[in-house]
């Protein structure tokens, strides 16, 4: 990674930093909409941790899943709402979600406005779990939950 600075920017299309590139938010699979990753410092800075980037757009969502690993969430722009286990909680700008060990968790972005957060992860973790049919059936049986999953 150079040293110094990348400069950031506003762009009709999100937010965006020099040298760094706009990523598909997974490489395959319809069960997120409308949401880009942008990784601003991974593993090559040093840290045994990465800063992501993520921008949903307006109406979109990230994947419904869980892991071991641990999100810290800091919102930057936009608002929306966050399940967290069997919360959901609207969120704006400079709100910070905690996302626990194996906690079903799924972010979705305000109908009019885009939801941009940063997500500092481990950079050595596990992959995520998404539901299976019958903990879709559970889930659904929860009126708050069910009615916020989208999977
Ligand atoms: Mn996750």
């Amino acid at each position: 990674m150079q040293p110094g600075v990348r400069k950031f920017r506003r762009t009709p299309e999100g937010y965006r930093w020099d040298d760094v590139d706009l990523l598909a938010y997974k490489q395959t699979g319809t069960h997120f909409k409308d949401i880009t990753r942008q990784v601003l410092f991974g593993e090559e800075a040093g840290l045994p941790t990465e800063l992501r980037y993520f921008e949903v757009a307006p109406g979109g969502h990230s994947t419904f899943e869980k892991h071991q690993h641990v999100h810290a969430v800091l919102i930057l722009r936009g608002r929306g709402r966050v399940l967290v286990g069997g919360t959901i909680t609207d969120i704006s700008a400079f709100d910070l979600v905690y996302i626990p060990p194996m906690t079903w968790h799924q972010f979705h972005a305000h109908e009019s406005e885009p939801l941009g957060f940063l997500c500092l992860v481990a950079c050595d973790r596990d992959r995520p779990i998404r539901p299976s049919e019958s903990d879709i059936e559970a889930l659904r049986s929860d009126p708050i939950v069910g009615g916020f999953m989208r999977v």
